[in-house]
């Protein structure tokens, strides 16, 4: 069978760190032109090597990073064309961009809905002006709420607004509010992500030293809580812990693959990767590999022809099973019980049946589909590290 690819490009520039945010990027912008040339040289040598043949039509792409709304559009033309080289894209292809409010362009944005953007994810994490303040974006609420407005001027339905909650004070009053705020927009799809301290980030420090007192976790889940229920009311089909669709049809695709443990290209400074191969005695290895974070040495290493320093390695049969559990309970699909037979060699009843009909008495889980699919409720939840943990000491 052909498989649809999924491919996911790493934008590495900001203009400015957010003071909560831990992912690969770089400020100085300079480096732009180079990066793009090395990206579309990466693309190039990797369709040639490591891609499997033949290949169907590539059903998503995703730039994230980092800034994706800094390339301008001679790059992006450049990056889907060798993108469309590699793995034909075509308009059915999702094919999603990730938008800082403070970046936005109405003329590049008519371009990129041009070249066949139709998806755009909008950082905007909050509309309050504190709260933006706090967590360090360069934009103000009003950029967002222009944002929306240039995104649909430029023929781009299908937004996506991101929210960060669970900020210290932060009441469910105050939250319902930003989520009205938001609906207001009306956004085909929310992420609302609630705020975690990740190590070698500005709030970390602030709170090493005292400046940052961060939301008590129990706290934080009770905003989770609400915020699922305000939504629910109004409809929204909550698919994700974190990710909210106006409709099933609106689901992200692109994320569903990761979800689902479909393999995936990833390219650019930090990007991953995850493939199936079949091994030299016939069996199927699934190998993770990725780019190192190092935006000078990708693009030094592309430069001479090589592909840049990168880490691998093949997924163990219970580090599949892991992530199988620990991404399957966080969707409205659950976890499918013949795909779990499979994988545990049709002994996936035999560990967990227990496990489950505890969870489900409890009123955290259910099982769907004539017992073919075994789903956290929304109490559930509210409990996912301990779940999680409870089947992995299992596994
Ligand atoms: S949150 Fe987004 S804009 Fe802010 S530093 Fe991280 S990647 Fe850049």
């Amino acid at each position: 069978m052909i498989e649809s690819e999924h491919l996911y490009i790493h934008v590495p520039f900001c203009i400015k760190k957010c003071r909560y945010c831990d992912f690969y990027s770089k400020t100085d912008l300079s480096l732009i032109p180079d990066y793009v040339t090395a990206l579309v040289q990466e693309i190039r040598l990797r369709s040639q090597s490591t891609v499997s043949q033949p290949k169907g039509n590539a059903a998503t792409v995703y730039f994230g990073g980092g800034t994706p709304s800094l390339l301008g559009p001679r790059h992006l033309e450049a990056i889907l064309q060798a993108l469309d080289n590699a793995f034909s894209l075509c308009r059915q292809t999702e094919i999603t961009f990730e938008a800082n409010p403070g970046t936005l362009d109405d003329i590049h944005l008519k371009s990129f809905q041009g070249m066949g953007i139709n998806r755009v994810s909008l950082g905007v994490q909050s509309l309050d002006p504190t709260q933006l303040s706090l967590l360090g974006r360069i934009h103000s609420a009003d950029d967002a709420v222009h944002a929306v407005e240039k995104v649909r001027a430029a023929g781009i339905e299908n937004i996506s607004l991101d929210l960060i909650y669970g900020l210290p004070g932060q009441t469910e009053e105050h939250l319902i509010r930003e989520l009205d705020a938001a609906l207001d927009l009306t956004p085909a799809h929310l992420s609302c992500y609630m705020l975690t301290l990740e190590p070698g980030t500005a709030l970390h420090v602030m709170h090493e030293r005292g400046k940052f007192l961060p939301m008590a976790q129990s706290d934080q889940v009770d905003l989770f809580r609400a915020a699922a229920k305000y939504l629910k009311i109004r409809g929204w089909d909550h698919y994700e812990v974190s990710n909210f669709a106006k409709h099933t049809s609106l689901r992200s695709l692109h994320n569903r693959a990761y979800w689902q443990m479909v393999p995936y290209h990833g390219f650019g400074p930090a990007a991953h990767s995850y493939a199936v191969k079949s091994d030299t005695d016939g069996s199927a290895a699934y190998k993770r590999f990725w780019n190192a974070p190092d935006l000078n040495g990708y693009i030094n290493a592309l430069k001479i022809g090589d592909l840049p320093a990168s880490g691998s390695e093949i997924l163990t049969l219970e580090q599949r099973q892991m992530e199988y559990v620990m991404v399957g309970l966080r969707t409205s699909m659950g976890l499918d019980i013949r795909t779990g037979q499979n994988l545990w060699q049709n002994r996936f009843l035999t560990v967990f049946q227990s496990l489950m009909k505890n969870l489900e008495n409890k009123g955290f889980a259910r099982h769907l589909d004539a017992g073919q699919r075994f789903v956290l409720t929304l109490q559930g939840w509210m409990r996912l590290d301990s779940i999680v943990a409870s089947f992995v000491e299992r596994i």
